[in-house]
C-alpha cells in the first residue's frame, strides 16, 4: 500500500518556515506585499483569490486585492499593472486567469515586471526556467517538487513521465525533472501507447484534468505517483485525474485530492513574494 504524501503537513512546514523569515525581515523594515488583481465575478476565483488572502495573513505577508469590473479595458487593466509595478511595497503582482474573453492573457503577464512575476509566468521567467538561472518558480510545480523531495526518493536516473503539457505545469515541470536528472517523458493527447509509457514511470505526474483517467494498470509498482488534477466526481465531489482506490495499493507513495499538490501551489506563491521581497 502506498505511502501518502500530505501536502498540507509539507505545506504547513514550509509555511512555519515562512512566517519566521517574514518576522525577521520585518525587524529590518520589509514588509513583504503581494498586490492580486481580479477581474469579474467567477465564483471559482473569488474562492482562489481569498484563499491567497488568508494564507498571507498566516505568514505575515501584506496583501492587497484590487477587485475590478468585468468590463474593464485592458488599456485600464495594463494602467493598474504599470502603477503596481513602480510599487516599492508591493514585491509581488498576481492577475487571477483566466480573465474575461476580451482581455489578453500574454499582454497582461508580460505587463507583469518580471522580477514581481510571482507566478514565474512571464516569458523571462519561462527562459530562465528552461536555462536552470531561476528566482521564481511557477507555483504549482515547486510545491511538487518539494513533496516529491519529501519522500527522500533519489530523483536522478529516474524515469518520470509526465501526463500533460501546458504552460502551467507540464512544460515546467518536465524541466525541473530535467535538471535533476530525471529521464523525462512528456505525454499528452496525441501520445501513442500512452498507458505502456506510463507503467515504465518511476515518477508519474499526472496534470490532465480528467477524473480517474490514470488507473491501477498504468502504475509501476512502488512509483511515486503525483496527481495534479483538480476535477469534480458525479457527485460534484474534488477529485483528482488519479483513480486513487486502484492505485493506491499498487504506488510506493501518492498524493490525495484534496491535501495532496493543491495546498503546495498556495504555499509556493507565498514563498515567492518573500523572495521577491528580499530581492527588490
Ligand atoms: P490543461 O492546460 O488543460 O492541459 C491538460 C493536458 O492534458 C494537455 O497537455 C492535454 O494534451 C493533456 N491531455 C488531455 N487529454 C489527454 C489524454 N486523453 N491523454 C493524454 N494527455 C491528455 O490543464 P492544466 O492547466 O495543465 O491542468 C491540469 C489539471 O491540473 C487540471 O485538472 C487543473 O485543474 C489541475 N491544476 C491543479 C493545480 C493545483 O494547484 N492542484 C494547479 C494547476 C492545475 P494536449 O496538449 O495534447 O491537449
Amino acid at each position: 500500500m502506498a505511502v501518502r504524501i500530505s501536502g498540507k503537513e509539507v505545506s504547513e512546514k514550509i509555511r512555519r518556515q515562512l512566517k519566521s523569515e517574514v518576522v525577521n525581515m520585518r525587524s529590518l523594515g520589509i514588509i513583504p506585499g503581494l498586490a492580486v488583481i481580479i477581474v469579474g465575478d467567477d465564483p471559482a476565483s473569488k474562492v482562489y483569490v481569498r484563499n491567497k488572502e488568508l494564507a498571507c495573513q498566516e505568514v505575515g505577508i501584506r496583501s492587497e486585492i484590487h477587485r475590478l469590473p468585468a468590463h474593464i479595458t485592458q488599456e485600464q487593466l495594463n494602467h493598474l499593472i504599470g502603477q503596481l509595478n513602480g510599487r516599492e511595497d508591493v514585491h509581488g503582482i498576481l492577475v487571477q486567469m483566466p480573465l474575461p474573453p476580451h482581455l489578453d492573457e500574454l499582454e497582461v503577464i508580460n505587463n507583469i515586471h518580471p522580477d514581481k512575476d510571482v507566478d514565474a509566468f512571464h516569458p523571462i521567467n519561462v527562459g530562465k526556467i528552461m536555462i536552470g538561472d531561476y528566482r521564481f518558480l511557477p507555483c504549482t510545480p515547486a510545491g511538487i517538487m518539494e513533496l516529491i523531495h519529501h519522500t527522500k526518493v533519489e530523483i536522478a536516473g529516474k524515469n518520470c513521465v509526465v501526463i500533460g503539457r501546458s504552460n502551467i505545469v507540464g512544460k515546467p515541470m518536465s524541466m525541473l525533472m530535467l535538471h535533476e536528472n530525471a529521464t523525462v517523458t512528456i505525454c499528452h493527447s496525441k501520445t501513442r501507447d500512452l498507458a505502456k509509457i506510463c507503467s515504465r514511470a518511476d515518477i508519474l505526474i499526472a496534470a490532465v484534468g480528467k477524473a480517474g483517467f490514470v488507473t491501477a494498470d498504468m502504475v509501476k509498482p512502488g512509483a511515486i505517483v503525483i496527481d495534479v488534477g483538480m476535477n469534480r466526481d458525479g457527485e460534484g465531489k474534488l477529485c483528482g485525474d488519479v483513480d486513487f482506490p486502484s492505485v493506491e495499493p499498487v504506488a510506493g507513495y501518492i498524493t490525495p485530492v484534496p491535501g495532496g499538490v493543491g495546498p503546495m501551489t498556495i504555499t509556493m506563491l507565498l514563498k515567492n513574494t518573500v523572495t521577491a521581497a528580499k530581492n527588490l
